[in-house]
This record gives structure tokens, sequence and C-alpha cells, in this order.
């Protein structure tokens, strides 16, 4: 299971607070340490193509959105 169907069933489960305790008791997944699922984009979700450097967190796409906002330039 991904973390965004995760999510997905989280927000289903809101309005059934007794299926959501069970499900929360059974089938809730691991807080990765490492790998993929460790690292999450910021901004929009993605597990992908994760940027750490500088502090920024972000997916390559929001990167590319967003990188003239915060100070970076194209040289090339
Ligand atoms: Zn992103």
């Amino acid at each position: 299971m991904t973390a965004s169907d995760w999510n997905k069933i989280m927000k289903q489960l809101t309005k059934k607070p007794a299926k959501q305790q069970k499900f929360l008791k059974h089938n809730k997944p691991n807080d990765r340490k490492f790998g993929v699922a460790a690292r999450k984009c910021e901004r929009c979700g993605r597990f992908g193509a994760h940027i750490r450097s500088y502090g920024l967190n972000l997916c390559r796409h929001c990167f590319r959105e967003i990188a003239v906002e915060l100070g970076f330039n194209k040289y090339s």
C-alpha cells in the first residue's frame, strides 16, 4: 500500500470512528526510517525524485515550478 492510498483511507474513515480505530490497530503502515517512503515532497506529497539539498525537501516537479521564486537561476 502506498502512502497516498493510506491518506485516502484515513479521509474516508473520519466519519466511521469505530472502523478507523480498528484500521489503525491492524493495518497502519510503519513509520519508515529509510527508503523511498521515508521522504516525501513537502508541497505535493510525491515520493520519487526528492531534492534534499539546502533543506528544500521538494520533488523535482515542485522544484521546477518554484525554483525562480526561491532564487535559483538557470545558467544554461
Ligand atoms: Zn512536489
